[in-house]
């Protein structure tokens, strides 16, 4: 009460810029946290791995893995539902330490949907101040704007046939470089089609370093989409998952 009469502010005028700072910090915990507090910044993380990558223009090379829990999607496709809940709250430092400790020069940030935890723009950073090449792995319906411009991001344009088209966020197109790569996951022609229309529609193949065509596992015929790859002199890459050849498909951590 004494400070209220010595300020001279009301009660209510008090309350109110309290009830909006409160509200401030609760909307941003994870990117506060990090810029405030880099050491007790945490991330949920489903594993972190060390194995091939299987896609991508990258496949084929020894990566470290770290996959974050949690996504917003439920493409009808998905390989990694076990992502969605299962996790383990970890600080950057021992993020990265972990992931330092393989001693690999490349690394991807993958989920789950990794943008849905703020913290993960500093742990990029922190990976690429550490001289790691930085791949992140996104469905692209989240902003991918604020993420460390040395990090090669690798966007889902997500097809008719996963259930979630309408999810795509079309402004990330317009923040795609050279380094990055669109990937679309294609079922049946129809998602063929709607794929290379985009595809042309944003002119993606001059934008971006790659476009990537990948069939859903099991449900298409690989040949079905080279032919039609092939019929159309397409400027995309054709693409497998390799690790699913290389191991069981249904196998974790690899
Ligand atoms: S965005 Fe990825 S992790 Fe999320 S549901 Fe789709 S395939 Fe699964």
């Amino acid at each position: 009460m004494f400070s209220l009469i010595r300020t001279g502010r009301s009660l209510e005028a008090i309350t109110a810029a309290s009830y909006a700072m409160v509200r401030y910090y609760a909307l941003a915990p994870f990117s506060m946290n990090a810029i405030r507090e880099p050491r007790t910044a945490t991330l949920t993380v489903n594993e972190i791995y060390h194995s091939i990558q299987g896609e991508s223009t990258w496949a084929g090379l020894p990566c470290v893995f770290v996959r974050l829990t949690f996504c917003d999607l439920r493409c009808n496709y998905c390989d990694t539902a076990y992502a969605f809940y299962e996790g383990e709250k970890k600080t950057l430092p021992e993020i990265t330490s972990e992931v330092l400790k393989f001693d690999c020069p490349l690394v991807e940030v993958t989920g789950g949907e990794p943008l849905l935890q703020k913290n993960i723009l500093p742990l990029m950073t922190a990976l690429a101040d550490a001289g790691k090449t930085v791949l992140l792995e996104t469905s692209g319906a989240h902003d991918i704007s604020k993420v460390d411009v040395r990090v090669h991001r690798i966007m889902d344009l997500k097809t008719p046939g996963s259930s979630e088209c309408e999810r795509n966020l079309w402004s990330n197109i317009q923040h795609l470089t050279r380094r990055d790569e669109v990937k679309f996951v294609i079922g049946s022609r129809e998602d063929y089609e709607w794929s290379r229309e985009k595809m042309r529609e944003h002119n993606l193949s001059q934008r971006c370093h790659a476009v990537l065509f990948s069939p859903i596992f099991g449900r298409i015929e690989p040949r079905e989409i080279v032919d039609w790859m092939l019929a159309d002199n397409l400027e995309a890459r054709f693409q497998l998952q390799m690790h699913k050849f290389i191991w069981s498909p249904t196998t974790r951590g690899v």
